[in-house]
């Protein structure tokens, strides 16, 4: 028994990059899992994959910064699999613009903050008490590079991604009683498909990326998945409200 099999975990943005890396290492240690995202045929492309690899999933289609969706979304999480155990708050955007915030749009301001950190919020609000009638269990929430330090001409994301670390401590607080453990993950540069809207997908702009890496290249989706089961796992027993960074050290220099 290695702390997954029997288990249920959903997983928001999971069509995509970190997200479906997540739901299929989730899968792969035995857990039934729920993949949630507004990418309709790419999120069951993910559920497809799960079953190829001999797992268990149902695909939702879920915006995260609607009640009625989040809701939805677990009502049919335990129609399915009958419990929850883990969440993977996950489902993010990255900025349209780069400007300071003199001249940074409110709308996209507000578009950010809704579902870097609000939807993050909401899903939490209505997968605890789900998680809290098996007595015990573990959310991760994704935060971000941008969450430990300033990226500049990103205001909003740099605010909605500390927030979620400032949402993950309060949680893990509020529930550290009632054995729910709350946990972020601080993803540096991973290669998804985000980071290719980010480079433009072209040779010179990942090399810029890659450039400011000292590891000297971009991090995997696996390399995180792997960060958010150990956050699931009893490994992490004594670890809540941390937030891990993975980043190949570009946030230490
Ligand atoms: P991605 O774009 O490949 O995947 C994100 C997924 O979230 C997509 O499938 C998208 O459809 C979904 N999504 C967006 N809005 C949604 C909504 N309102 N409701 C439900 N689903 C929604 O991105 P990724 O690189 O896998 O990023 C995943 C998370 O990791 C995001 O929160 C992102 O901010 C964070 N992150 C990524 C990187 C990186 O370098 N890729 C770095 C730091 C943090």
């Amino acid at each position: 028994e290695n702390g997954f099999t029997g288990k249920v975990a959903f997983v928001t943005g999971a069509a995509s990059g970190i997200g479906r890396a997540t739901a299929l290492a989730f899968a792969r240690e035995g857990a039934s899992v729920v993949v949630a995202d507004v990418s309709e045929p790419s999120n069951q492309e993910t559920a497809r994959l799960i079953e190829e690899l001999g797992g268990q999933a149902i695909a939702v289609n879920c915006d995260v910064t609607q009640t009625e969706d989040v809701k939805a979304a677990l009502d049919k999480t335990i129609e399915a699999f009958g419990r929850l155990d883990f969440a993977f708050n996950n489902a993010g955007i990255e900025p349209k613009q780069a400007a300071p915030v003199a001249e940074y749009d409110e709308e996209e301001w507000n578009r950010i903050i809704d579902i870097d950190l609000r939807g993050v919020f909401l899903c939490m609000k209505h997968e605890i008490p789900l998680i809290l009638k098996q007595g015990r269990g573990a959310i991760v929430n994704t935060s971000s590079g941008a969450g430990v330090i300033g990226i500049k001409g990103s205001p909003a994301y740099t605010a909605a991604k500390h927030g979620v670390i400032g949402l993950t401590k309060a949680a893990a607080l509020d529930y550290a009683s009632q054995n729910i453990r709350v946990n972020a993950v601080c993803p540096g540069y991973i290669d998804t498909p985000m980071m290719g809207r980010f480079t433009g997908g072209t040779d010179k702009g990942r090399a810029k990326v890659i450039s400011e890496e000292p590891v000297g290249r971009m991090g995997t989706p696996e390399e995180i998945a792997a960060a958010v089961l150990w956050l699931c796992s009893d490994a992490t027993a004594f670890v809540i409200g941390h937030a891990l960074v993975i980043d190949g050290g570009q946030t230490v220099q």
